[in-house]
């Protein structure tokens, strides 16, 4: 009989965020930079200093994965999905960051920015959110953390996430609802930033990897965790890096994340499956398909955008894909041919989020059903070894009908 030996179980896996990601400046080829009025301005000028050199030092970094491990629960497990690859033809393991604490892979940016936060002095943190994973992130840590939070979300999504509203509250912050727009992720993002445009003394905790710089730099960074992890985990059960990497991209953390410590290893492929919507103009959040290079939310890169060049909104079924906007270091890797991005509609990804609680027992975002769906178009009766980064659980989608 065997007996159980505790000291199997791996907890060596490194959670460090990749080096590489700090050697930016904001600008990733020709997108990136700083898009903002000058109060602004010199606030991040501010906050991109306090964040460079803040990382380098071993008791920030200390913080950081101290954090992760015992409070987040990292390292994510890598799942190998044998049913699933069963059934498609093709071997899938899913990075589980719908295992972290809060259910998503919003908690390792949200953890690393309030650090930041309170390293700075600041006496509040303010922040956007779309499904309310970034909001409930924000306020989880903003609890352990001891910092007051504000959390803006379009009334739209505080209605089809109306149980996240409730756990903000619960955990302490205030929930502050904007009706403007389409009362989606992107008028969300515009309330948070009026808000921050009168009280600079307040720090933004920007959920995703956009806005202007050094947002992208230190989402991207504290995100890292995720592909650093998982190419050790997978050398370690396969003893081979991946034929690629799947993730799906609202404003792209998850994905940047998931794709980071691949970026130098060019035998692997890099897919992003973007929230196709009906996947026509007009009805998509498939930004890098659709849209065009312009200043957006206080970057340059690609955006949905009308025939008049003035932002468009979105439509996606994933609350956390409905977004204009996209990610600069995306919009440069699309560019450069590095990694590639694809729509997968609304039905698509139902169809995955359905599969993959039958066959699997996983019932995961529908956010990040769009990767599954992805690599199974991709890799079907290929026989080929792919990442799949299941950047959410599902529990907030199943009242919906999917
Ligand atoms: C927010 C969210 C996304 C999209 O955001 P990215 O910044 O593109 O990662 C994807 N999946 C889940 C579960 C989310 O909560």
């Amino acid at each position: 009989m065997n007996t159980y030996n505790a000291s199997q179980i791996d907890t060596q896996i490194n959670v460090q965020p990749v080096k590489e990601m700090l050697e930016t400046a904001g600008m990733y080829g020709n997108y990136g930079g700083a898009y903002v009025p000058e109060v602004l301005a010199s606030q991040l000028t501010k906050l991109a200093a306090f964040f460079d050199s803040e990382v380098q030092k071993s008791e920030f970094q200390r913080q950081f994965i101290h954090y992760l491990k015992t409070f987040v629960g990292r390292p994510s497990p890598l799942f190998k999905a044998e049913n699933l690859s069963e059934a498609i033809g093709a071997t899938i393991y899913l990075k589980r960051e719908d295992l972290n604490h809060t259910g998503s892979h919003k908690i390792n940016n949200a953890i690393g920015q309030i650090l930041l936060a309170k390293q700075m002095g600041a006496k509040e943190v303010i922040a956007e959110t779309g499904a309310g994973q970034h909001g409930v992130a924000t306020a989880t840590a903003a609890a352990l953390l001891k910092i007051p939070c504000k959390v803006f979300m379009g009334a739209v999504d505080a209605e089809r996430q109306l149980l996240n509203v409730k756990r903000m509250e619960l955990l302490g912050t205030k929930v502050v609802i904007t009706n403007e727009g389409r009362a989606t992720l992107k008028d969300a993002v515009d309330a948070a930033l009026g808000y921050y445009i009168e009280n600079p003394e307040s720090f933004y905790l920007l959920g995703s990897q956009v806005g202007p710089h050094p947002y992208p730099k230190m989402v991207g960074y504290f995100q890292s965790v995720i592909g650093n992890e998982a190419i050790q985990q997978i050398v370690r059960a396969e003893k081979r890096l991946p034929d690629a990497v799947f993730a799906c991209l609202g404003g792209g953390s998850n994905a940047i994340g998931a794709f980071s410590a691949f970026l130098p290893e060019t035998e692997v492929k890099l897919y992003g499956a973007e929230g196709g919507g009906k996947n026509v103009f007009n009805h998509t959040a498939a930004t890098l398909t659709y849209g065009k290079p312009s200043v957006f939310q206080g970057t340059y890169s690609y955006c949905l955008v009308d025939e008049e060049n003035n932002p468009m909104a979105s439509e996606s079924i994933a609350a956390g894909l409905d977004y204009p906007g996209i990610s600069p270091q995306h919009a440069s890797l699309k560019d450069s041919g590095r990694a590639t991005y694809e729509p997968i509609t609304d039905e698509e990804a139902q169809e995955a989020y359905r599969l993959l609680a039958k066959l699997e027992g996983i019932i995961p975002a529908i956010e990040s059903s769009h990767a599954v769906a992805l690599a199974i178009k991709k890799f079907k009766n290929t026989g080929k070894l792919a990442i799949v980064n299941l950047s959410g659980r599902g529990d907030k989608d199943i009242t919906r009908d999917i």
